[in-house]
């Protein structure tokens, strides 16, 4: 059905060389291949320390949408998003995607196969916005409300060819400098077959380690590594609480310390989890947790001016429909499947840039355009490519 061949030829020189060969450059960076007259002209002043935030319901569809908006009874806060896009979501081996190769077209702008992390359908480590960001100076961040080594945040931290190397994830946060990392998993960290205590080189590194939201709200600067579950955290209805939101609000003000901007990625882990088990209220709950830390978000970005918010989904799960409503929010749902789908997605966007966001694009063009928010360029041998259906 998908031809792989066709992402080869378009990296392969990037790919070659090094993960960082490729020149990622920034303004007031010089490109080793093109003037800094160029560059500047190019650049807008005003961002220069601009903020992205990007905002994955993982598995939300229209229809989860739908159901949280009919549940809540009340306007979502994802309604004060003023563009709108879609999403095609296809993996580079499935038209139907799983959550790394959605997250990894997120993270590095390239179609991969189902259960990559950071890596092309090669298997060779492609650079990720994460990384990208923070060779640029810009404070960078990932909150979860699953473990933080599942294939949606590891996505952007690391490159390992399955989503199933929880361990060689977690080690792959050593490599990098992110500054507030907050999720579940943490026994990946410190309960390793190779005995290795992750936990204590990050704090050789100079992260604070927190357990639990009492202990994340006290760390007030410098690194965080923050962790709400040794493995998977709670369902909302089994008493999680707002932790999404609460890690979303730390995240904000310890990477809103940094004069450079940063780059925050959210996700609303268990959104998909929900699809998976058919179960409709399990979706609501999970929706309108998701969507009460898109509200806190959003009064942060309506405050600062200067941050872009990007909320989407990795793809749909479940085939979920909605067959009839009690006046009282009750949700009659219907499914085709346990496992995700292959609709478009929708892209909501607030703030300077977002109008880039409304269209119809695949979900690798969500990287290049959270590049060009940050006005970082990307070499002439790594332009976007359409990966169709063949
Ligand atoms: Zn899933």
């Amino acid at each position: 059905m998908y031809n792989r061949r066709i992402l080869r030829p378009a990296f392969a020189i990037c790919v070659l060389v090094s993960q960082w060969s490729c020149t990622y450059v920034s303004n007031g960076e010089k490109a080793s291949t093109e003037s800094s007259s160029l560059e500047e002209e190019d650049v807008p002043k005003e961002s220069k320390s601009i903020n992205v935030i990007l905002m994955i319901g993982d598995g939300m569809g229209l229809t989860q949408i739908t159901a949280g908006w009919i549940a809540k009874r009340d306007a979502l806060n994802l309604e004060r998003c003023p563009v709108i896009g879609l999403s095609k979501t296809n993996s580079s081996s499935n038209l139907i995607t799983d959550s790394a190769a959605g997250a990894t077209a997120f993270s590095t702008g390239k179609k991969t196969y189902n259960g990559a992390i950071g890596v092309n359908p090669d298997t060779v480590a492609q650079p990720t916005i994460l990384e990208i960001a923070e060779k640029n100076g810009i404070a960078t961040g990932l909150v979860a409300t699953s473990s933080i080594t599942h294939a949606t945040p590891a996505s952007f931290i690391a490159h390992q060819p399955s989503r199933l190397l929880d361990e060689a994830i977690a080690a792959d946060f050593l490599k990098t400098d992110i500054d507030v990392f907050i999720g579940g998993g943490k026994k990946f960290f410190e309960l390793r077959t190779d005995h290795a205590n992750l936990l204590t080189q990050l704090k050789e590194k100079g992260y604070a380690i927190a357990n639990g939201v009492e202990e994340i709200g006290l760390v007030k600067t410098g690194k965080l590594a923050g962790f709400i579950a040794d493995e998977q955290p709670l369902r909302f209805s089994e008493g999680r609480g707002a932790i999404l939101t609460t890690a979303s609000l730390k995240a904000l003000e310890l990477l809103d310390q940094n004069d450079k901007g940063f780059f925050l990625m959210i996700e609303g882990s268990q959104i998909d989890w929900g699809g998976h088990a058919n179960d409709s209220q399990y979706i609501i709950d999970e929706m309108i947790d998701f969507d009460n830390a898109v509200g806190q978000v959003l009064d942060f970005a309506a405050k600062d001016g200067n941050t872009l918010v990007i909320i989407t989904a990795d793809h749909e799960t479940g085939g979920y429909g909605i067959n009839a409503a009690d006046d009282d929010g009750t949700i009659v749902g219907g499914f085709t499947t346990d496992y995700h789908t292959a609709t478009m997605v929708p892209v909501f966007a607030y703030g300077p840039g977002a109008e880039a966001f409304a269209g119809m694009y695949h979900n690798t063009e969500i990287f290049h355009k959270m590049l060009a928010a940050f006005s970082i360029r990307l070499p002439v041998n790594s332009a976007p490519k359409q990966v169709e259906i063949q």
